[in-house]
């Protein structure tokens, strides 16, 4: 059967979207529209004790800051809606009565404190067709009775009945096919009547059936998920429609050892979040890949690239090329390193691209930050400082660091590079090269430059030392873009006024 191709994403809302499930959305973003499909977007809000509020608005603004679009779902409506699980208990309702009446799964009375003792008593215990008849459940208390405590409000749960000693085959796109024994799953709670909701495996299953999704794309682990899941479409009687499973590859610590937590970013440094989260119990803050900086398209290319490649080296890639190169094909299946250094790397080829006209608006926030008005200076200004230095940056803001000097003239001087460059004849030799430059025929970088070699060579002078005292002067320290590049921007006036407050406050160090 040749179905439309239909991808859901499903996040839980229980926190901030964490940078792998970004990753699980974008591949299935990436899916969808190569294959001219549709996205949904489902949240799975099933678990009332695990829901975080505003966990729901953040994935929204992160997918949408990214650049990740839904056809369908949450925020988009569409005919498959309500696509918050948490309004669709009459839905679930009658598909776990489906599998009752069907004998496929059974009602459950056993008490936390009934399952503590039987895990206390048998090693490795699990609810399976080896334990289920030693339990307080509908197969071992009757029809009957098990009528009578649910009319008492007893509260129970509703139990997969796997059959054991059944081969499962589970097909994925990414890991192949894995056959497992059923006698290893045990029978996975489906339904909670204390808050008449389905758990995740149920609503998981009933909502991508009735979805018509048609694979199932997902960054956790596939097991024991997956061949639960084969057996509940099976319950179901949705084998034919079964979605196709993808099993992503996990992202792994930048170390490459187990799976990337909050812990490696916080240790390394680098937000595990795409935006800035407060947590609202605690109010933590957790650093997000917005706030810090990062253009949404080198966050998008970063993630594109873990646990993916195009078939050759190309590296760059804008959504659309990215598009029109994926496929599963070229998926890993062993674990990504989140090599976070090279997302730095992203964000600098991406800040590249962008105009110098761009990015000096871009820098205009970060000038007032720091209590300079932009005006002062004015757009075609900034525009020139950024172009000047915009080849060392890795985010906006570095561009602060970079190029503070064209905006603040230096109040104070480095230690080390007066000591190494600042000899008892320097501000004599500044003076002469104030008017040397004051004289000059053009301030123009390149015109400027061959004038003043020239006279350095004709004293003499050691080109080094004249160079970066007169470097001193303007920055404050040696480093920056070319020294005539500089002079040029800053203007003669300021040039010479620099250069005069180094000559009145720079000490010579005792010989
Ligand atoms: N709600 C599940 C989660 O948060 C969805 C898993 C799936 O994609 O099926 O991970």
């Amino acid at each position: 059967m040749n179905r439309k191709v239909r991808v859901r994403f499903a996040p839980s809302p229980t926190g901030p979207l964490h940078i792998g499930g970004v990753r699980t959305a974008l591949y299935n973003y990436l899916f969808a529209r190569a294959n001219g499909g549709d996205m949904i977007l489902r949240i799975e809000d099933t678990d009332s004790h695990r829901y975080v509020p505003g966990a729901e608005d953040y994935i929204i603004e992160a997918l949408d800051w990214l650049g990740i679009k839904f056809d369908e779902g949450v925020g988009h409506g569409g005919p498959h809606g309500p696509y918050r699980q948490s309004e669709r208990r009459d839905i679930y309702r009658k598909y776990v009565k489906q599998l009752l009446d069907d004998g496929k799964a059974y009602i459950a009375f056993d008490t936390p404190e009934e399952l503590e003792a039987a895990r206390a008593a048998t090693p490795n215990f699990q609810y399976d067709a080896s334990t289920r008849m030693g339990m307080r459940n509908s197969l071992t208390l009757g029809a009957e009775e098990t009528q009578r405590l649910i009319d008492a409000g007893t509260p129970y749960v509703v139990r997969i009945l796997i059959e054991p000693g059944k081969d499962v085959v589970v097909d994925d796109l990414v890991r192949g096919r894995v056959v497992i024994n059923s006698s290893v799953l045990d029978d996975k709670v489906l339904y909670k009547s204390a808050d008449d909701l389905p758990t995740y495996h149920l609503a998981n299953i009933v909502d991508d059936h009735l979805m018509e999704v048609t694979h199932v794309i997902r960054g956790e682990e596939w097991l024991p998920s997956a061949p639960l899941h084969v057996l509940l479409y099976d319950a179901f009687g949705w084998s034919d429609t079964r979605p196709q499973f993808v099993h992503l590859p996990l992202l792994l610590k930048p170390d490459g050892k187990g799976k990337l937590s909050k812990r490696d970013g916080d240790r390394l440094g680098f937000p595990v979040f795409p935006l800035l989260w407060k947590d609202p119990a605690t109010g933590n803050i957790s650093r997000g890949y917005r706030e810090d900086g990062y253009l949404p398209e080198a966050v998008i290319n970063f993630l594109a690239l873990l646990g993916w490649n195009p078939g050759d080296d190309t590296e760059i890639m804008s959504m659309d090329e990215l598009i029109s190169k994926f496929s599963f094909d070229h998926c890993s299946k062993s674990g990504a390193k989140f090599a976070y250094d090279k997302g730095r790397w992203f964000n600098h080829e991406y800040l590249q691209k962008l105009s110098d006209a761009e990015l000096a608006q871009l820098f205009r926030p970060v000038l007032e930050a720091h209590g300079i008005d932009p005006d002062k200076f004015g757009d075609d200004y900034i525009t020139r400082a950024v172009g000047l230095v915009k080849g060392r940056i890795n985010f906006v803001n570095d561009l602060w660091e970079q190029a503070r000097f064209f905006f603040v003239a230096p109040e104070e001087y480095a230690e080390k590079d007066i000591r190494k460059r600042w000899k008892p004849e320097t501000p004599a030799i500044m003076a002469e090269l104030m008017e040397v430059m004051r004289t000059l025929p053009s301030q123009k970088s390149a015109e400027a430059e061959p004038v003043v070699l020239k006279w350095v060579e004709e004293k003499g002078y050691h080109l080094g030392n004249v160079m970066n005292a007169f470097r001193l002067t303007l920055v404050g320290e040696c480093k920056g873009p070319h020294i005539f590049d500089i002079t040029e921007l800053l203007g003669i006036d300021e040039t010479l006024r620099r250069m005069q407050r180094g000559i009145d406050t720079i000490k010579a160090p005792e010989a």
